[in-house]
């Protein structure tokens, strides 16, 4: 079963077309990674699926619903947890009090059960969000996230900035959380190490799918993972 489906996705900011007809899917339980170079719409595809950013044509299956020209909190309120890129988190309050901002929805993520999965939070409870790392503050949004109890969670580029050992953290967690039966959306710059835990792969090319298929297929195309990752690969 699928917990995403997208067809034939048209998205505009005012007058400027962006997205041209995206399709993609997530199955249940899969981790699917959303690739492409800067500006390629990646985070405009994740901003029309959480309703943000409206598209203007096409059609979105989420959660076995028609979420087609839903509302964001309708949207969030299904289910579908979003860790926009940035890491928003609220400078002024404590971790704490980061975490006690979301809704809850019921399920297995409480707060308690967050600081078990992420101890680091927990032995920072009494920080404010501006003085915590990078790591920390992404650590923090997802925890958020989670608070939601999604079935379906979308992140949008979680290891932007952080050090190649955080990055693994993070990576880690994103397992983690499939293990816990959430299926994952996952836009990512680090290329292979999104290739690498994913099961499958799109790549977008200015609004267009240019690329669909296995992860680890992909990740053996030396040429395209290189044309993709740039010089950092
Ligand atoms: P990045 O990795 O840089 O975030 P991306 O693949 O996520 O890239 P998007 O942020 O979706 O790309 O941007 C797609 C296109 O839309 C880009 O050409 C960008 O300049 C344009 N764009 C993004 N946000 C807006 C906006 N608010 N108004 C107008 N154009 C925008």
């Amino acid at each position: 079963m699928n917990v995403l489906e997208a067809e034939g996705l048209h998205t505009f900011y005012g007058k400027s077309h962006i997205l041209h007809g995206i399709g993609l899917t997530v199955g249940e339980g899969e981790i699917v990674t959303l690739l492409g170079r800067n500006g390629a719409g990646k985070t405009t595809t994740m901003r029309t699926l959480m309703g943000l950013t409206p598209a203007r044509s096409g059609s979105i299956r989420m959660l076995g619903r028609d979420t087609t020209g839903w509302p964001p909190y309708r949207v969030a309120a299904l289910g579908v947890g979003f860790v926009p890129e940035g890491r928003r988190v609220f400078a002024n309050l404590t971790v704490e009090e980061n975490l006690r901002v979301p809704l809850e929805r019921s399920g297995p993520f409480t707060v308690d059960r967050v600081y078990q999965l992420f101890p680091r939070l927990q032995e920072r409870r009494t920080s404010r969000g501006r003085q915590l790392s990078g790591g920390e503050q992404e650590m923090l949004s997802i925890a958020r996230a989670l608070l939601l109890n999604p079935k379906l969670l979308m992140l949008d580029e979680p290891s932007q900035g952080l050090a190649p050992l955080i990055v693994r953290q993070v990576f880690e967690t994103v397992v983690a959380m499939r293990k816990e039966g959430i299926s994952i959306l996952l836009v990512e710059q680090n290329v292979r190490a999104a290739v690498e835990i994913a099961d499958r792969a799109y790549v977008l090319e200015d609004g267009h799918v240019a690329y669909e298929g296995r992860a680890a297929e992909f990740a053996q195309d030396e040429e395209r993972v290189r044309a993709l990752a740039g010089a950092s690969a």
